[in-house]
């Protein structure tokens, strides 16, 4: 799984050298590199990363999915750029399904954002855009 080995920090190469800079640990409970894995991204230890997916508190973790992203959720208001309307931003249960909320939904409906063409399924497919348009963005 060499997405996943990216994103937590290796404990063979970090944590080892003294110093500021070698020590790599959880910067909620403060566990160290050495006793669990370590997101790299936001320094939080394996067991704080599930709690606080558990949380799904829109402060760490995105109040739909769970997904550990304080910058986007920050952004967001509480949720994630996975959860939130390609079109508004907005967030509703409709997202899920199509990418965009249900206003947008209904309002971008079958037609293209861009070029207007009628193509409900592709529209539907590139969230608001006809094939065409989505080539040539
Ligand atoms: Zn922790
Ligand atoms: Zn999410
Ligand atoms: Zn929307
Ligand atoms: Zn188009």
């Amino acid at each position: 799984m060499p997405k996943t080995k990216k994103l937590w920090a290796d404990p063979n190469r970090e944590g080892r050298s003294k110093g500021p800079k070698g020590e790599r640990f959880c910067s909620r409970c403060g566990n160290t590199i050495q006793t669990a894995r370590i997101l790299k991204a936001h320094n939080l230890c394996e067991f704080c990363v599930k709690e606080l997916a558990g949380k799904r508190d829109g402060v760490w973790s995105c109040r739909s999915c769970g997904r550990i992203a304080p910058e986007e959720l920050r952004e967001h208001k509480g949720y994630c750029k996975h959860c939130i309307c390609s079109a508004c931003g907005r967030h509703d249960s409709f997202v899920k399904k199509t990418g965009l909320c249900m206003e947008c939904s209904k309002k971008i409906g079958d037609f293209c954002r861009i070029c207007g063409k009628e193509a409900s399924a592709q529209v539907r497919h590139n969230r608001g855009l006809c094939d065409a348009c989505v080539k040539k963005r």
